[in-house]
């Protein structure tokens, strides 16, 4: 039998579950679009002065959410790490080129390997690590250091519901109690005038719905994933166990990561971090003498 959305009695396209209901294409995108907005105002996620950085991927996520913010009022700028990842990083720039022009948006690239002489995949050979924990350091300290540098407000990711509800569960099942308190939710603030504001605007969208999104919208994205990039299984096992469990208890994925944000302080205390310094070399914030970065690229006060 076919479904039917339960505003108008058209043809449903997607079953909403934490409200129970299905909807057809015109109305699930002005849910799409009335939920962001809620999402926005009731974590305080944005204002419409904001100067947004958007950290772009070419995925479908990042990409979604430019389009919907554009959508709503707001006028993030698109930031691309260039990382020397391969040939298909040129793809990927290509795509996200193309979508920017089409709308008349502004796109950053902050070109990685011009700017340091190697690549990331060089320096993660070098330094015997794996390319994703290098990769994702890079970015991290980009996305801060061009936001600082660049008077931005507020830095924005794509991440998504499935996501976050993933990397919680996989420390809760492990009990890391450490990354528990270590954990963001929607919203962090900026608690050092070198931490840029960071917020995930689409924290409470799922998956589902951000793909049904870009395919309704016409938003062509990259969809290939990274080549050094195999997702974990435990990650992907996790993924099918939550759909499954929202299947089975429509509201489940929603719930899990609402019930962690009520808890989450209860994990903080166990972080017992040092105390926040100045890098000595390149004086963003850490909390021993010289980050990460700086160790990772070798770089020293000389330099
Ligand atoms: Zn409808
Ligand atoms: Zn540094």
């Amino acid at each position: 039998m076919k479904k039917t959305c339960q505003k108008c009695g058209k043809e449903a396209v997607i079953f909403i579950s934490h409200q129970g209901r299905w909807l057809c294409e015109k109305h699930f995108k002005t849910y799409f679009f009335q939920k962001l907005e809620k999402t926005i105002k009731h974590y305080k996620l944005l204002s419409k002065k904001d100067k947004i950085f958007l950290a772009v991927s070419g995925g479908k996520d990042s990409m979604s959410l430019w389009e919907a913010l554009f959508h709503i009022g707001y006028n993030p700028i698109g930031y691309y790490i260039k990382l020397g990842l391969g040939p298909h990083e040129e793809d990927i720039i290509e795509t996200i080129s193309q979508f920017a022009e089409e709308r008349g948006l502004t796109f950053r690239i902050f070109d990685f390997p011009k700017t340091y002489g190697k690549t990331v995949p060089e320096i993660a050979y070098k330094k015997n690590r794996r390319v994703c924990s290098v990769c994702g350091l890079v970015k991290r300290y980009h996305f801060n250091y061009l936001a600082t540098k660049e008077g931005f407000d507020v830095v924005v990711t794509g991440h998504n519901l499935d996501d976050e509800i993933t990397s919680i569960a996989i420390d809760n099942i492990r009990w890391e109690i450490k990354e528990l308190g270590r954990k963001d939710g929607p919203l962090m603030e900026e608690w050092h005038d070198k931490f840029a504001k960071r917020a995930k605007p689409f924290a409470l969208f799922t998956d589902e719905e951000i793909k049904l999104f870009a395919d309704t919208m016409g938003i062509e994205y990259y969809e290939r994933t990274c080549p050094f990039h195999g997702e974990h299984s435990t990650r992907l096992d996790l993924k099918r166990v939550f759909g499954e469990m929202d299947r089975l208890h429509p509201g489940f994925k929603v719930q899990y990561y609402k019930n962690f944000l009520k808890v989450k302080h209860v994990f903080e205390p166990y972080l017992e971090e040092l105390p926040l310094k100045e890098c000595k070399v390149c004086e963003m914030p850490t909390r021993i003498g010289i980050c990460a970065f700086c160790r990772l690229i070798d770089k020293t006060k000389e330099v």
